[in-house]
């Protein structure tokens, strides 16, 4: 199977309605949230001279999140991030997507820790329920369950069930996974 398959695959075992396919990326929504997942592999890379055509190459106007799948991602997620504050600097234009990191060797495992960092950080996007959950360690006072899915863990290698529970007056945010 082909990587954007893989990627695919992971996406929709995650709850993902996948939007777009091409030859080197995805984008995809979970409830509220849209991310894109871009495959910076192989000997061509796109230095961009202007940030401004690196957020229309990778179309990143309409995106929360962005994957960066890559031999070395760190370095293109740099790269890119420094891009988004330069954008912010030289044109004042706030361009508001968090960056995430996926090592190509580690596809499978390195999406799911990237997928449940993107639903807790996004937790008013991704937001399926309101329930009342544990106390907060901070307050004391119950948190708010905001998500909750059940889905097969690479990591884990079983079913888990997966809670991000929220205090907004404490700003924690936690993300929980039962096995
Ligand atoms: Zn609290």
């Amino acid at each position: 199977m082909g990587v954007i398959d893989r990627i695919i695959e992971e996406l929709r075992n995650r709850g993902f309605r996948i939007r777009v396919v091409r030859d080197d990326s995805i984008k995809a929504d979970l409830n509220r949230l849209t991310v894109k997942v871009w495959l910076a592999s192989g000997d061509y890379f796109p230095w961009w001279s202007n940030p401004l055509d690196m957020v229309n190459d990778l179309e990143l106007n309409d995106v929360n999140a962005l994957f960066v799948i890559s031999e070395r991602p760190y370095v293109v997620s740099d790269y890119i991030v420094n891009n988004l504050s330069r954008i912010n600097y030289w044109f004042n234009k706030e361009v508001n997507v968090k960056v995430y990191s996926v090592n190509i060797d580690r596809l499978e495992e390195d999406l799911e820790d990237g997928i449940n960092l993107v639903i807790a950080n996004h937790y008013r996007e991704t937001s399926n329920v309101t329930l009342k959950g544990n106390p907060c360690p901070n307050c004391g006072l119950p948190m708010t369950i905001t998500y909750t899915s059940r889905y097969f863990s690479h990591r884990w290698g079983s079913w888990v069930n997966e809670y991000v529970e929220v205090c907004e007056k404490c700003k924690i945010v936690s993300h929980r996974l039962v096995l």
